[in-house]
């Protein structure tokens, strides 16, 4: 069954049952007045009769049939009866009184003073009547026809209702249903039309307000995201391929125009240096894109340990030092956290070295004199991590960008070797562990790359 049949059916029953228990209601509370009057109608009748055949001397047994007969107030087939105490009829409206009452009946009359109950649909009340010493009974019976009659009316009347109501509820619960999913319908039409070539489309976001609004707002936010990520994987794999063709396609043709004729032993030489340069710079290459595509693994793939950031910049250090032994490292002792816990964060070593050697080396790289400041603090639960260099600097428009793969500096592309992975790395590494960088730099001065950790303490 779908939302909308589910809907109709949920709204139909739930108004229709208020429905049929206000009609109940109403039925029942209108019997149960119908009966209370018609009694105190009964009991005055009783009680007049009584009155008269006892304390009214001039009035005799004929007479007052008479009157009972005559009188306006008359019930429909009513009949009064009165008894004596010894329980002998004293008086009836009627020419066949009906006398079998009971002794029994008669008896709880006289205890309870007066009962009142319905049999064969006429409705009976029985009332003890005294007269100084004298005790009578009074019972008055009759058929209500005319409070009965109106009452079958109002039940004609509220089942009708009830079965027009119903057929009313139903058509109202279709439109309803129909209106309230008419904007789910509409998003599903415009959901359909969306595919993978088409992401930059919008759906309809409606008031700005509602769930459904909400939803299609969501929807909207999603399919931005999708958007940039395909982007970004389309301009990742193109340039990463651009980046691997490039030295691939000088070192065929280095290969094709060393082997077109016999050369020197010095000339083979060249070429298998120049080939040992583009080899290393593929390894580099290969190694970088290895390393992205394990930083965009989930944490609970990764292997996380508990990590001391002092040691593994020491670790960076030393890495880089092989390598590169023009570079200087200084490290601020003054503001290092003494508790070990705040200098331990949960996270994987080798990919946290890997962003380390990234900071230092691109401080030294872009640096003229090839040194990078380092210190470490605590921040709110936090190991503050600062990479500073008095270099290039990075101009204001560049420092969300340097963060893009394969995206290098202005000032970076000449003044350094790269392939423009390392800061990309860098941030997935930092949102691995759940961290945030910044920059503050300015051209020609110097940059600073702030790394903020959760340590193990947060
Ligand atoms: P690469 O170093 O291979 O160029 P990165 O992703 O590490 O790639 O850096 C991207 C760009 O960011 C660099 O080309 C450079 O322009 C800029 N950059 C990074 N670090 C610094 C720094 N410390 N000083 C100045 N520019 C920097």
């Amino acid at each position: 069954m779908n939302i909308r049949a589910r809907l109709t059916l949920s709204f139909s029953v739930i108004v229709a049952s208020i429905l049929l228990l206000f009609s109940i209601a109403i039925f029942t509370v209108s019997a149960k007045y119908r009966q209370e009057e018609f009694y105190d109608r009964l009991e005055r009748r009783a009680i007049t009769t009584a009155r008269l055949l006892v304390s009214v001397e001039e009035v005799d047994k004929n007479l007052l049939r008479i009157i009972d007969q005559n009188s306006v107030p008359a019930l429909p087939e009513e009949k009064i009866l009165v008894f004596e105490k010894n329980n002998s009829l004293a008086y009836s409206s009627s020419d066949q009184p009906e006398i079998d009452f009971s002794k029994e009946l008669l008896d709880r009359i006289r205890k309870e003073g007066q009962i009142r109950f319905a049999k064969n649909t006429f409705e009976y009340l029985g009332i003890l009547y005294r007269q100084g010493d004298e005790e009578f009974v009074a019972i008055a019976y009759a058929f209500d026809r005319y409070g009965r009659r109106k009452l079958a009316n109002l039940r004609t009347i509220l089942v009708t209702g009830f079965l027009i109501g119903i057929g009313i509820i139903v058509l109202a619960g279709r439109l309803f249903a129909r209106q309230v999913l008419e904007p789910l319908a509409k998003m599903n039409r415009q959901v359909s039309k969306i595919s993978a070539g088409t992401l930059s489309q919008q759906i309809d976001e409606g008031n700005h307000k509602d769930e459904i609004a909400m939803l299609a707002m969501n929807f909207n936010r999603m399919l931005y995201r999708l958007q940039t990520a395909f982007d970004i994987q389309q301009s990742f794999v193109s340039n990463a391929s651009h980046e691997l063709r490039t030295p691939l396609a000088a070192m065929r043709s280095q290969l094709e125009v060393v082997l077109a004729k016999e050369r020197l032993a010095e000339d083979y030489r060249q070429v298998l240096h120049s080939l040992l340069d583009y080899t290393k710079t593929l390894v580099e290459l290969t190694n970088g894109l290895l390393l992205l595509a394990k930083s965009g693994m989930d944490s609970q793939r990764l292997h996380f340990t508990n990590v001391r950031i002092d040691e593994t910049l020491f670790v960076s250090q030393e890495e880089l030092a092989k390598h590169h032994p023009s570079y200087h490292f200084q490290l601020d002792y003054d503001t290092l956290p003494e508790n070990e816990s705040d200098l331990t964060i949960r996270g994987n070593e080798q990919l946290l070295t890997t962003a380390f050697v990234n900071f230092i080396d691109n401080a030294c790289k872009f640096s003229p004199d090839k040194a990078v400041y380092i210190s470490l603090s605590n921040r709110e639960k936090n190991i503050e991590i600062r990479f500073r260099d008095n270099g290039l600097g990075i101009a204001e428009d560049e420092k969300d960008k340097i963060f893009s793969p394969f995206y290098r500096g202005v000032y970076g592309q000449s003044a350094a070797k790269g392939h423009g992975i390392g800061l990309s790395l860098c941030k997935r590494i930092v949102q691995l562990h759940e961290g945030a960088i910044e920059i503050e730099s300015t051209p020609g001065i110097g940059s600073v790359f702030i790394v903020r950790l959760p340590t193990i303490a947060a």
